[in-house]
Order: structure tokens, then C-alpha cells, then sequence
């Protein structure tokens, strides 16, 4: 009796899996195809506000220039726009570079003098540590902006601290002088590299 209890129990065994095998790659296959879809919406999305993003942030921009009295040139436009869409810290050259990938073309000089006046309009700034130009992330945040660089992956957080700038204004009194402005930019490990 256990013998035929065995061969039932046996027998029984493929076939439940031979009906369960085509609803299991069903269902694979529908969680694959969602995957996709959902990647792909994810995709779009992201480029969606990304673009949102890069546009806001030339706006912003130039807003600021037309408040302080700058007028709102095309090289000034272009350079604002590289610097929304990179990536990561750029030279005066890279920035040529990429203009004249798109088949725009400004001289070095000019690129050169429109960072300047960016930087003390505090809408990009030169980190040293990385040597090269980043568009500010703070916007209008007052205060002195500073950065803090990972030095495995190269990733940049931008802050600024009052009770350091009072620190410093402190410091500099000491020495006889009177603080107008505070830069300072340090290294570390960034959260994802510790890991
Ligand atoms: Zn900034
Ligand atoms: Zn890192
Ligand atoms: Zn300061």
C-alpha cells in the first residue's frame, strides 16, 4: 500500500509541476515585461525633471544677472547652460569643448571672464580641490558657500555654516584684519565610498 501511496504520490508530483511550470513563466515573464516598463517610465521621468531642473536653474541664473544689472549675453547664456547640464567640476577648456560639440563656438578668454563674474555673482564657483568650475547648488542661501570633495569618487556637497563664518570673522579680527569672505573646501569619504 505505501508502494502505491508512493508511485500516486509520484505520480502526481510532474504533473503538478508540469502545470505549474507555464503559469510560473507566466508570470516571469510578466514581472520581467513590468520591470521593463517601469524602467522605461522611470527613464523618461528622470530625464523629464532633469531637463525641468536644467532649465530652472538657467532661469534662476539669469534672473540673478538681469537683477544685479548684467545683461544677458549668448556667451554668458551658454556657459550657465553647460554648467547645468554637466556633471561634475569643468575647466574653461571643457566647457569650449563642449560648445563646440554642439557647434557653438566661444573664445577661451570670454568663457574665462563669464566664470569670473558667475563666481562672484555666487552662481558657480572654482573648487580647487577638483580643479575646475561648478554651478552653486545652494541658489540664494547667503553666507559664505564652501564644499566638502570625496576623494575616491569625487562627488561634491556644497554647504554653508554661519557659526564658522563668525569663527573665522573672529580669527581675522584677532589678526587685525576685517573678513569679507571665507572660502574653504575640504576632503573626506563620502557616505557611498565608506560603505
Ligand atoms: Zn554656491
Ligand atoms: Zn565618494
Ligand atoms: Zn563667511
Amino acid at each position: 500500500m505505501t508502494g502505491e501511496n508512493t508511485e500516486i504520490a509520484t505520480g502526481l508530483a510532474p504533473l503538478a509541476m508540469t502545470e505549474k511550470r507555464p503559469r510560473f513563466t507566466c508570470r516571469l515573464m510578466f514581472l520581467a515585461m513590468a520591470k521593463c516598463i517601469t524602467n522605461a517610465i522611470l527613464l523618461h521621468l528622470r530625464y523629464k525633471y532633469l531637463r525641468i531642473d536644467v532649465v530652472s536653474q538657467i532661469h534662476g541664473a539669469l534672473q540673478v544677472l538681469r537683477s544685479r544689472g548684467y545683461r544677458v549675453t549668448e556667451p554668458r547664456k551658454r556657459v550657465l547652460k553647460v554648467l547645468a547640464e554637466v556633471q561634475g567640476p569643468v575647466s574653461p577648456y571643457d566647457i569650449q569643448e563642449i560648445l563646440q560639440r554642439k557647434g557653438e563656438y566661444v573664445n577661451h578668454v570670454t568663457i574665462y571672464r563669464v566664470l569670473e563674474l558667475l563666481c562672484s555673482l555666487n552662481l558657480a564657483h572654482k573648487v580647487l580641490l577638483v580643479g575646475g568650475f561648478v554651478r552653486c547648488t545652494l541658489g540664494e542661501v547667503g553666507g559664505c558657500h564652501r564644499f566638502v570633495v570625496c576623494r575616491e569618487c569625487g562627488a561634491l556637497r556644497e554647504y554653508t555654516d554661519k557659526v564658522l563664518c563668525e569663527e573665522e570673522n573672529a580669527v581675522a579680527q584677532e589678526l587685525g584684519f576685517r573678513a569679507e569672505q571665507h572660502f574653504s573646501e575640504f576632503s573626506g569619504i563620502c557616505s557611498k565610498c565608506q560603505m
